[in-house]
């Protein structure tokens, strides 16, 4: 079976900056086409739930605090990179928005609520290697392929 990773929150880990999950009943199909393998590159990072949300202002990612978090991103993504790498992963279905897992839209970096054309940390480098990335309302897109 395909190997595919996929936000850990989608899967109903409460590993969302406010300690919930976004929970996608859809998973339940993907899991049935598809080895799905957890990944929650905050978590992998080192950051804790909860903890002060974040977003990408231009190269760098800044807490609602004012902290420069990049290195816990950087860290993140490094580890899902090596599993992607591993286990030739070639799909990825990710959180829309987040700062790590945005597909197409992120928040703009002001902390105002204000959402852009963008993606996230993770979703980047993934695209820079060619991996396919959908986000949640894309799956039935994905298992219709
Ligand atoms: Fe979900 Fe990704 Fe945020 Fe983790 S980093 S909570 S997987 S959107």
């Amino acid at each position: 079976m395909e190997k595919i990773i996929v936000s850990a929150c989608l899967l109903g880990d409460k590993c969302r900056y406010d300690g919930h999950s976004n929970y996608t009943p859809l998973i339940k199909d993907l899991k049935e086409k598809y080895e799905v393998i957890v990944i929650c590159p905050e978590i992998n990072g080192g950051l804790s739930t909860p903890r002060i949300p974040s977003e990408i202002k231009g190269e760098r990612v800044i807490n609602k605090k004012g902290k420069d978090v990049t290195k816990y991103f950087d860290k993140g993504v490094d580890y899902v990179m090596t599993v992607v790498k591993y286990f030739n992963i070639r799909k990825a279905v990710l959180k829309e928005k987040s700062p790590s897992c945005g597909v197409h839209n992120i928040y703009d970096g002001t902390h105002t609520g204000k959402v852009i054309e963008g993606q996230g940390w993770l979703t980047r480098r993934l695209l820079e290697l060619g991996v396919e990335v959908y986000n949640e309302n894309e799956i039935e897109e994905l298992l219709n392929k």
